[in-house]
């Protein structure tokens, strides 16, 4: 799982998820979901939390040749047979090349890699009992306490809690676990890890998994934390190309005031600057309820992604508030009128001469040094493998079907013919982010206001509601206080989050902003989504039956799971009736984003592949793949129902440069949410439902969902639900 921490993402807050300070050894399925809807939010990147030390490397007389090694390995086979029995054969060959696999000159020489077989290898149950036992103990202390580390040193940083001094940064930014990987090669424990328990192909996990023990399960998690050893020139690489990429991509803003038509009007006002996707986007969302000029507006927007994937964006424009730009006609001018102060580019010379694809150099580098990892990672040898095989966890191919099952669906036509009739106009490109099934509330958000900060004026408040909030979701008394038991709630810096803990000493926290005049309707709403994340913190690390198979297969689901106790933040409010007309907005809300974010997702698979086929490619060389590509996949799978082709804003989203394959994760998301809450809706009962389904711990997600609903996962929950949603009257 993740680091255990979420900020609360989707309910419209700005994103304040730091960059993850992993304080464990679990390194896989990091791949955070739902992380972005405003603001640059890195994915966790497996490979930059790891091991970063350099050592050099002590010269040891004798270095193994792989012939030496194979003799070796004859030698040992023979005489550790012959100890334990032939029916250690399988057993003991797996874990002998796994060992080799990994073993470095500085490891030793032949002796010290015999020596080390002999005095390792637990040939009898008993042994091998013992070492497992131990292994997970002593893990989970070193995870716990490491996270207990990190969590107390972002202590200032994260809690409200006064100023910020810049030791209070350093502290924030330190990662006690940075080196455990390296450190473990290097006294040979991941060694002992290796030759005892064997690594699983995600073939094998989905293939013979359901019939593995639980033991088998946490076995191959524990093998897991050593299937790499990345060195630390590589692991820097990594970090630096993920860290200029989100530079680039920080700093690529629009001054919008500056955006002048044909006539010379500025249609957005003075000061609104937006970074590229996010606010750009949210900005065509907000101009659908602009009833004079949205459309304009939304089209010039349009124009400006096109520019900015197509890379014909003047390269002055970019976050320049001093030049006038008519995006239409491409023309420059000096700023007419000012909103800034600051001051012009000193030597920027006012021409329309285009970005020069710094674009897609940038996320060049970041394959490029991607790519250095793939040698140092045998059981996934490319990024695309990392991603697919080893975070998600779901082969790629088989998550393509899947969005193309939504992506090719005939409810997609029906649904577009919706939004026409309630746009009253035929789709426009832009309207992909079509924003009207928002579900409307019978209460302003002054009186939700009002009755949240009645109920909860301090932290210590909401703290002593837990289990009362818990009875209301459907967890039986004794179960809510057990739970409540588990979490501290704590006064956040930003908007909020839930941090869990590593360990079961340990408790998880929810942080959550409460004002000097009480909690805001806002504010509930996230510390209920947080909440739900500490209830699953809780029970898949304390009542899981093996800590190495703590928490959910990845972030996609704690999020689902987050997202079922947000839905229900009226009704613990006891302002909430049924209202099946807002369910139906809701899962046409669902449908048409997931339809949107799918293509997204498969550009950005496609121009992966793409470069791994093109390992020389220039950076003019990938922007027209990128925009074929994506033109491709609009012609295919949008042209249809928007009646227009060669679109390219399937390439406007800024993770696609800097967050190394990380945008399939959000259709995935959908779908894991989705069938999560019908599951829960079909229950009847949260709680129970919701323990049941906690406690599976970190299993595959297919393997996970077959659990939690009988089915592995997929986009069927959500197309029935659409095609119900369809016939509710009153959603014209
Ligand atoms: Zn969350």
């Amino acid at each position: 799982m993740g680091t255990r921490r979420c900020d609360n993402l989707l309910s419209g807050g700005a994103c304040g998820r730091r960059l993850p300070n992993k304080s464990t050894l679990r390194y896989f399925s990091e791949a955070g979901i739902f992380a972005v809807l405003f603001l640059a939010c890195p994915p966790l990147l497996q490979e930059s939390v790891m091991a970063q030390s350099s050592v050099a490397a002590p010269k040891t007389a004798q270095p193994l040749t792989s012939a030496q090694l194979n003799d070796s390995m004859k030698r040992l086979q023979t005489e550790l047979l012959a100890k334990y029995g032939e029916a250690q054969k399988p057993r003991l060959s797996t874990g002998l090349h796994q060992v080799m696999e990994f073993w470095r000159p500085e490891d030793g020489d032949v002796g010290a890699f015999e020596s080390f077989v002999r005095t390792n290898y637990a040939g009898d149950q008993e042994s091998l009992d013992t070492m497992f036992s131990r292994f997970q103990r002593l893990l989970e202390q070193l995870d716990g306490h490491m996270h207990e580390i990190s969590r107390e040193f972002a202590t200032q940083q994260d809690l409200d809690f006064g100023p910020i001094r810049s030791y209070d940064e350093i502290f924030g930014g330190y990662d006690p676990s940075a080196h455990v990987i390296d450190d473990f090669f290097k006294n040979k424990l991941a060694f002992i890890v290796l030759l005892n328990f064997p690594l699983t192909t995600l073939e094998e996990r989905i293939n013979e998994g359901p019939k593995w023990t639980r033991r088998q399960w946490a076995e191959t998690r524990l093998a897991e934390r050593f299937s790499k050893r990345i060195p630390a020139d590589v692991n820097l690489a990594i970090a630096q190309a993920g860290g200029d990429a989100g530079n680039y991509i920080a700093r690529y803003n629009v001054w919008m005031y500056h955006l002048v038509d044909d006539k010379g009007q500025r249609l957005f006002p003075p000061e609104m600057r937006l970074l590229s996707h996010w606010n750009l986007r949210d900005e065509i969302k907000a101009d659908y309820g602009d009833a004079q000029n949205g459309l304009t507006k939304q089209r010039m927007i349009q124009q400006v992604m096109e520019r900015i994937v197509s890379q014909s964006i003047p390269q002055v424009v970019i976050d320049n508030p001093q030049i006038d730009w008519n995006p239409f006609t491409n023309e420059v001018k000096p700023a007419a009128a000012q909103d800034s102060n600051s001051p012009a580019k000193p030597d920027a010379k006012i021409t329309n001469a285009p970005e020069p694809d710094l674009r897609y150099a940038t996320l060049l580098k970041t394959y490029r040094a991607s790519r250095m990892a793939d040698p140092y990672s045998p059981p996934a040898p490319t990024l695309i493998d990392r991603r697919f095989n080893e975070d998600r966890e779901i082969p790629e191919e088989r998550l393509k079907s899947m969005l193309e099952q939504v992506l090719t669906s005939p409810l997609v036509p029906q649904v577009a013919k919706l939004i026409e009739s309630r746009l009253g106009r035929p789709l426009e490109p832009f309207d992909v982010w079509y924003a009207g099934f928002r579900p409307g509330s019978k209460y302003s958000e002054a009186e939700l206001d009002a009755a949240v900060a009645k109920e909860y004026p301090t932290p210590e408040a909401y703290q002593k509601d837990i289990p009362n909030l818990l009875v209301k979701l459907g967890f039986a008394p004794e179960r809510a206080r057990y739970v409540a038991d588990h979490i501290i709630v704590d006064p956040a810096r930003g908007s909020g989050h839930a941090m869990g803990a590593e360990m079961r000493s340990e408790k998880s926290h929810l942080r959550t902003r409460v004002a000097k005049t009480g909690m805001n309707y806002k504010g509930f709403n996230i510390a209920v989504h947080e909440m739900g994340h500490n209830v699953e913190q809780t029970f898949s690390l304390n009542d899981v039956d093996y800590t190495l198979l703590q928490g959910v297969p990845n972030t996609a689901f704690t999020e689902a799971l987050a997202f079922v106790f947000q839905a229900q933040d009226l009704s613990l409010l006891g302002l909430a009736a049924p209202d099946p007309k807002n369910d139906a907005l809701k899962t046409l809300n669902d449908f048409w984003g997931t339809y949107e974010i799918a293509g997204v997702a498969l550009v950005d698979m496609a121009v992966w592949h793409w470069m791994y086929d093109h390992p020389e490619a220039t950076p003019t060389q990938l922007r027209d793949a990128t925009v074929q590509i994506a033109k491709d996949t609009w012609n295919r799978y949008y042209a249809p129902v928007f009646g227009r082709k060669d679109v390219v804003l399937l390439a406007i989203y800024s993770h696609m440069i800097d967050s190394f394959l990380y945008l399939p994760d959000y259709p995935m998301g959908h779908l894991i949410a989705f069938q999560i809450e019908e599951q829960i809706k079909k229950s009847g009962s949260i709680g129970p439902e919701f323990e049941r389904m906690a406690k599976m711990g970190r299993v595959t997600p297919d393997l996970w969902m077959e659990n939690a609903t009988g089915k592995p996962v997929s986009a069927d929950a959500l197309l029935c639900a659409t095609a119900e949603a369809l016939k509710q009257p009153g959603i014209q």
